[in-house]
């Protein structure tokens, strides 16, 4: 098996939304977009990253008494933590027996990945599961994605791949040569408030989708519902349009707003810029799906969460 190593920051056992039947979701560290209703910020870089978890710590300084780079220093205010001066040497998190310091992320090997995988076949057997790769952007470590892909499909699993299509489209369309089903994101068909919204325009990600869909691959779009940002009308039209064009999209799934990773900004010591937005309502989401459902000129399944 491949010798490449990768950085991960979850596998997810019995996940029954990224992709049909039972799955296990292996997540990818590191992204190169930064959307600002993101519920992972500890995807987004690549690099692993220390986490405290405040509510946790029982104030017994190993942490600072261990750290050989006065990383995390005691103050008359509390534990401090210095993200610079950090070495990510894992010290502080092997002594913190309390688990208020983790480490996140961990780089693995295909064969690690893979054998965990494999854990749960019957499952997938049974109920025409597979395993999915999602992130953070699983394109952003290529090798190591085509190798855990391949070697997948070679123990007969139906393989997914979930991606913001935001990558060249060479390095794309190698990765899709072990894939059987894309879950490919779209955030917002305007490419300003893609940009506003994301960090980066969407005509690469359009354009990739346009080029890929002519390999035939099955697509399922996705698009987070942000409430006033990408769930207008007109939006919501530019969306029914893109998928009526496009015949290997098989489906639309849209993932209602939440915010449920809010309180990782903070442990992050980033900031959250959609503080106070609610999360849409189950009659709302209903009435987004039958919108698009009116609007698009083919019949495929359209369904939220
Ligand atoms: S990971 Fe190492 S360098 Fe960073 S805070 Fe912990 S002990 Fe200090
Ligand atoms: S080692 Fe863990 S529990 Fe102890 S002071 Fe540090 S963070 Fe808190």
């Amino acid at each position: 098996m491949s010798e490449v190593t990768g950085t991960i920051f979850d596998i997810k056992r019995f996940a029954v939304h990224d992709g049909p039947g039972i799955r296990t979701t292996v997540f990818f560290k590191g992204c190169p977009l930064r959307c600002a209703w993101c519920h992972n910020p500890e995807s987004m870089k690549i690099q692993r990253q220390i986490v405290f978890f405040e509510n946790k710590c029982i104030g017994c300084g190993e942490c600072f008494k261990r750290c050989p780079n006065g990383a995390v220093i005691a103050t008359p205010e509390g534990r401090k933590y210095y993200r610079d001066k950090c070495k990510l040497c894992g010290t502080c998190v092997e002594y913190c027996y309390a688990e208020a310091t983790v480490m996140q992320g961990k780089i693995v090997t295909v064969e690690e990945v893979v054998e965990e995988v494999k854990k749960d076949m019957p499952f997938y057997k049974n109920s025409n599961g597979g395993m999915t790769i999602s992130g953070g952007e699983p394109t952003l470590q290529p090798e190591f994605c085509s190798a855990i892909f391949e070697a997948c499909q070679k123990e007969g699993m139906h393989t997914a791949l979930d991606t913001s299509g935001h990558v060249k489209l060479e390095t794309l369309k190698e990765i899709l040569k072990h894939v059987d089903l894309i879950l490919y994101d779209i955030k917002h068909l305007d490419p300003a408030i893609h940009k506003e919204y994301t960090g980066v325009s969407n005509e690469l990600i359009l354009s990739n989708l346009r080029e890929i869909n002519k390999l035939g691959i099955p697509i399922e779009i996705r698009m987070p519902t942000i409430p006033g940002i990408n769930d207008t009308e007109s939006n919501l039209l530019a969306l029914c349009n893109l998928v009526d064009e496009l015949r290997s999209i098989e489906r639309i799934r849209l993932l209602p707003y939440h915010r449920l990773g809010e309180g990782k900004y903070q442990r992050l010591d980033m900031d959250y810029r959609l503080k106070g937005l609610e999360t849409p309502k189950k009659e709302r989401m209903e009435e987004i799906v039958n919108f698009i459902k009116a609007n698009l000129k083919r019949d495929i399944p359209v369904s939220s969460g």
